[in-house]
């Protein structure tokens, strides 16, 4: 069964789409533990960071490192960090969150945005991605 990140790169779940090429693709998480905590992750469905190729876990880290940039751009914030778990959807994911104090990279406390919000995140990451 496809994975609700696969559905999401098929338009068959929406998102706020941040950037894609070909592999790849960067949008908003939806219980963002920051403003602008975004998700990157590889089209093809792959459960576990280190079961992807060489080739795709290179090619998914220099995605991430632009769309890093672009949020570093977008988002005041100290530095931004990057995490992969994956044990809630078992579809390869980076997460790149703006980091202001340790309590924005330990997933405990959430903010809560509107849909309005989530736009002009996505937009103004969108905007700066290179
Ligand atoms: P984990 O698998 O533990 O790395 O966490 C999965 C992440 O995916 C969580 O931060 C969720 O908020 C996020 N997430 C789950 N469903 C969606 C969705 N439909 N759109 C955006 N983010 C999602």
């Amino acid at each position: 069964m496809a994975s609700i990140f696969t559905k999401i790169i098929s338009g068959e779940i929406p998102s706020y789409k941040i950037a894609e090429d070909e592999n790849y693709f960067a949008f908003l998480d939806i219980n963002p533990n920051a403003k602008g905590h975004t998700l990157v992750i590889p089209k093809r469905e792959e459960n576990k960071l280190f079961d992807l190729s060489k080739e795709e876990y290179d090619g998914l880290m220099s995605f991430s490192y632009r769309v890093a940039k672009a949020i570093e751009k977008t988002i005041p914030c100290k530095r931004v960090g990057m995490s992969v778990i994956g044990l809630e959807v078992p579809h390869v994911h980076v997460h790149l969150i703006p980091l202001n104090a340790m309590s924005d990279i330990q997933f405990i406390e959430k903010v809560k945005l509107s849909s309005e919000e989530f736009v002009a995140l996505a937009e103004g990451i969108s905007t700066n991605f290179q």
